[in-house]
């Protein structure tokens, strides 16, 4: 189902965005959807996400682990590139798709453009720190020299319904 923030997202013409490309990712969003369900059992912030290999297997998964361990950078998107590199033995990640439930911030986007990821898919937008449309769009700035691929708003009501209920219990 397409959300409104991912029709809004349609719409704007310089952000690339093929909502036909959403039904393939469906399943590996599933799965990092999972991961962030796990993430408020121990009170961080429900975000997963997976790392998607050149072949269509996961090769990684995780979720925001900041407050388990104190890591401002324990973003779920960070996790699951150091699992596939250290796993890979390789920081290069080409072939590899990012599919992640919340936008990436600067700092996630950032480190899937150093990994030369192909592509980053993501639910809900974040329009507070949202990196990739909201507030930059880091993967696509034609002043780096690598681009990822986007698409955006896959699963993005279940993304959303999951934070919104995370906030209002801690309310
Ligand atoms: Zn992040």
């Amino acid at each position: 189902m397409r959300s409104l923030l991912g029709f809004r997202q349609c719409r704007r013409g310089s952000h690339t965005v093929d909502h036909t490309q959403t039904d393939r990712w469906s399943n590996a969003m599933q799965v990092a959807l999972e991961e962030a369900a796990a993430a408020a059992s121990h009170d961080d912030v429900p975000i997963g996400a997976v790392l998607v290999g050149p072949d269509g297997q996961i090769v990684a998964r995780d979720h925001n682990r900041r407050e388990a361990r104190g890591d401002a950078s324990a973003h779920a998107e960070m996790l699951v590139l150091r699992s596939a590199s250290e796993s890979l033995g390789d920081w290069h990640l080409d072939g590899h798709t990012l599919v992640v439930t919340l936008e990436p911030c600067a700092m996630c986007a950032m480190a899937a453009v150093w990994a030369r990821v192909d592509r980053i898919v993501y639910g809900a937008a974040d329009l507070k720190a949202g990196a990739v449309w909201s507030l930059y769009n880091i993967p696509q700035d034609e002043r780096l020299n690598h681009r990822c691929d986007i698409v955006a708003g896959v699963a993005a009501d279940e993304a959303e319904a999951m934070l919104r209920d995370f906030f209002a219990q801690r309310r």
